[in-house]
């Protein structure tokens, strides 16, 4: 079940959410610690007319809510409510029992979820403590704060760990956490929660349209073939809107989401958990994937470097997407040979595809980089020139420029890598950054006239060819698929 947590100031706005989103949630939680205090007396109201199944939340600051009254108060709050309201679940924390309300829950068929949240960390008691719980015929709910892989592997242990309490709750908060969230059946959980769209009610709270429409998470279960990113960060990253539409336009039982990543080695174990099918792979472990792959292409062995990694029977197998992602908007022109000469600006992972990819194409390449003896490296591997980032001299003349390093990107977004050169208007540029859509050094090269390649070119050539690696069907291209 998908539940939204209800987070407006006053029973008119839940109420529009609630309008809004009556077709994608199973039910609405009401933190009626986010309420004014005047709105309290109108709750039973809003409850009879609400049309979905509720549950009442009233939670502490130290629980990550917004009530800071005594437990006493809260308590003949929460009974008031309990018993002029229309509610199907009361969420009261592991820790503040009061059996007058308990039996109020019980005697108007309420159910109790029994909740703890941990903000720092996993508790070693964790699974104990669900179990005590569900040992009182009560529903557990455990938020926890994962901070790494390692923490995230545990929560998704519950599946089998727990499989003997048939409804709990088990998630973890944060970035570490969104898998969790989404793939809540795979926890063993029987709802998720999600915010109103442009509204987080909690750490790694994705909001309801994405959990709904992107992710499709009520449909994903044992059976649904995983796929997704890693990297860190990744929660940026524009891949999930790549393959989520297409798996679903083409009727694949498939999800692809981020998963924050801090050690490889950590996440193939998550892998081999969660029967991940394949991954695309960014920055930082596009090298550090290598010693995993049982099986590389042509293309990563020159490069060394990997973006996709995909399940083959007993072995992972990695190939290199963003060299064909990076030629195909230029393949006529290197085919026409109207592409000689090329400025390669960056020496990290990109500018080894794109350089490789150059050279492989009989194109005379120079590298500037911020850090000229990585620039110096890269060219003695791939038998090109180098300069250092300010000597612009070095850029002249060339029938393309590719801008490969982050400098441009968000947040960096008021950087120019290249400030002191003057576009021509004849150089095509290529971007590589694709978030601004339109950065600094776009904006002067269109001035000066010159044909521009956004990065988003890329993004979808890479992300298309991942596609059709994970699946063995062509990229579905329709309104419904490319959405970013
Ligand atoms: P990386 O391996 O970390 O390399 C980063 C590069 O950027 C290095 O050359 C670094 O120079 C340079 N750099 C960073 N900050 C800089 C600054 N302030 N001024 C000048 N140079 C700076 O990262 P990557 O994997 O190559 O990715 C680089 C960019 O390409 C990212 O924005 C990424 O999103 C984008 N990308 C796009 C696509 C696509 O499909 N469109 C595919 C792959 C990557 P130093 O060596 O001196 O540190």
């Amino acid at each position: 079940m998908l539940c939204v947590t209800l987070t407006g100031n006053t029973h008119e706005e839940n109420s529009r959410i609630i309008k809004e989103h009556s077709r994608s949630a199973d039910l609405f939680e009401l933190r009626i610690d986010y309420l004014e205090a005047s709105q309290l007396d109108k709750t039973a109201d809003f409850t009879k007319s609400a049309g979905k199944p509720l549950i009442l939340t009233c939670r502490r600051e130290k629980d990550g809510g917004k009530y800071r009254r005594t437990d006493r108060t809260r308590a003949s709050l929460l009974a008031r409510l309990l018993e002029s309201g229309t509610w199907s679940y009361v969420d009261l924390e592991e820790d503040f029992r009061r059996s007058e309300l308990e039996q109020t829950a019980r005697s108007r068929s309420i159910e109790i979820i029994r909740s703890f949240h941990d903000m720092e960390g996993v508790p070693d008691d964790l699974f104990t403590r669900m179990q005590k719980i569900a040992r009182r015929g009560e529903i557990p709910k455990a938020a926890v704060t994962a901070k790494g892989m390692k923490d995230v592997i545990t929560v998704f242990s519950a599946e089998t760990q727990l499989a003997s309490i048939p409804r709990k709750v088990l998630l973890a908060m944060g970035d570490w956490g969104i898998p969790t969230r989404i793939l809540y059946k795979r926890t063993g959980s029987f709802m998720t929660f999600a915010s109103p769209p442009g509204f987080s009610a909690a750490p790694g709270h994705l909001d309801i349209t994405a959990m709904k429409e992107l992710y499709r998470s009520d449909q994903v279960d044992a059976s649904t073939a995983v796929y997704g990113v890693i990297g860190n960060p990744v929660m940026h990253s524009a891949s999930p809107r790549i393959h989520n539409p297409a798996f679903h336009a083409l009727g694949i039982h498939a999800v692809y989401l981020p998963f924050q990543v801090d050690d490889v080695r950590n996440f193939l174990v998550l892998a081999d958990l969660l029967k991940i099918q394949g991954v695309s792979v960014t920055v930082p472990f596009k090298q550090q994937v290598l010693p995993y792959l049982g099986k590389i292409s042509r293309e990563v062995k020159q490069i060394g470097s990997c973006n996709t990694v995909v399940r083959e029977r007993e072995y992972w197998k990695g190939i290199n997407t963003d060299y064909y992602g990076f030629l195909h908007p230029i393949m006529e022109d290197l085919n026409a040979e109207r592409i000689r000469k090329a400025a390669v600006i960056g020496a990290g992972g990109a500018a080894r595809s794109v350089v490789w990819a150059l050279r492989n194409h009989q194109c005379q390449v120079t590298i500037l980089n911020r850090t000229p003896e990585k620039a110096q490296r890269l060219a003695q591997e791939t038998g090109s020139s180098w300069a250092a980032l300010d000597d612009v001299s070095a850029v002249s003349g060339s029938d393309l420029i590719v801008q490969t390093t982050s400098a441009g990107m968000h947040p960096y977004s008021d950087i120019d890598p290249l400030p002191g050169y003057q576009f021509s208007g004849r150089e095509i540029l290529y971007e590589l950054v694709y978030v601004p859509e339109v950065t600094k050094i776009m904006k002067r090269a269109a001035e000066a006239g010159c044909r521009l390649i956004p990065g988003r070119n890329m993004l979808l050539g890479q992300g298309i060819m991942q596609f059709e690696t994970f699946t063995g069907s062509a990229y579905p291209f329709s309104e419904d698929t490319v959405v970013f």
